[in-house]
C-alpha cells in the first residue's frame, strides 16, 4: 500500500470535522475540549485562544450527558451534546 500523503489526509479532515481517526488526533495536534470540541490549533495565535478557553473553563457537569466537564460560563452543555442537538438529537439523555 502506498501511504497518502498528510496534505491530503488534512483537507478531508476539514471537509468532515467528525472524522478523526483516533491514531491522527496526536500527529495532527488536534486538541479536544469541552466548550468547542476538537480544534485544530493552527499557529501561535489559535494556541493563546485555546489556552484562554481553556482558563476560563470551570468544573462543570453537563446537564445533558451529566459528564463531568470543563465549561465556560454560562455554558451547561459539553461540545459533544451540543453537536448532537445540532443533528436534532434529544435534548435529554432518557429520551433515547
Ligand atoms: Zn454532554
Amino acid at each position: 500500500m502506498i501511504e497518502k500523503p498528510r496534505e491530503s489526509a488534512k483537507r478531508r479532515r476539514a471537509h468532515d470535522p467528525s472524522v478523526i481517526p483516533e491514531g491522527e488526533t496526536l500527529k495532527m495536534a488536534a486538541e479536544y475540549e469541552d466548550n468547542f470540541g476538537y480544534w485544530d490549533v493552527d499557529g501561535p495565535e489559535e494556541r493563546a485562544f485555546f489556552k484562554l478557553v481553556q482558563r476560563r473553563s470551570v468544573h462543570a457537569i453537563c446537564e445533558r450527558c451529566e459528564q463531568s466537564v470543563r465549561l465556560i460560563p454560562p455554558k451547561t452543555v459539553c461540545a459533544c451534546c451540543v453537536r448532537a442537538l445540532e443533528c436534532g438529537a434529544p435534548a435529554s439523555i432518557s429520551d433515547y
